[in-house]
Parts: C-alpha cells; structure tokens; sequence
C-alpha cells in the first residue's frame, strides 16, 4: 500500500494540494490538508506528486 502523508507542523493551508488531488486531499473546516484516500496508486500517485511539488511548505510526502 502506499500512502500519502501531510506533516501537519508544515502545513499552513494553502490548499494547492486539494486542487491538484481532489481525490487524495481535502481541507478541514479551518482549512487545512487531510489525506482522504487510503491507498495512493496509478492516477493518484502521480496527483499526490504534483500536489507534492506544487505545496510551497514541502509538507507533503508519499510512503511505499
Ligand atoms: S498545499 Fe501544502 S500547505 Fe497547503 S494545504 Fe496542502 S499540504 Fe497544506
């Protein structure tokens, strides 16, 4: 399995990753990030990457 991870010391909302991977990430009422999908594979692997470079606190990553 692998799955997408948000170091929530990092983050601070900006929301880039919902919109790049509105199947991986969504935002909580105050607005920020939390993983929604178990398990990241084909299509939303490569979502959760390019949320990953487009986060501007590197709070992202993937665990294989
Ligand atoms: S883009 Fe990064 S800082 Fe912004 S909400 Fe997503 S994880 Fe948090």
């Amino acid at each position: 399995m692998t799955k997408a991870v948000i170091d929530t010391d990092k983050c601070v909302g900006h929301g880039q990753c919902a919109m790049m991977a509105p199947d991986v990430f969504d935002l909580d009422a105050d607005g920020y990030a939390r993983v929604i999908a178990a398990d990241i594979t084909g299509d939303l692997r490569r979502d959760t990457e390019t949320a990953a470079m487009a986060c501007p606190e590197q709070a992202i990553g993937i665990e294989d």
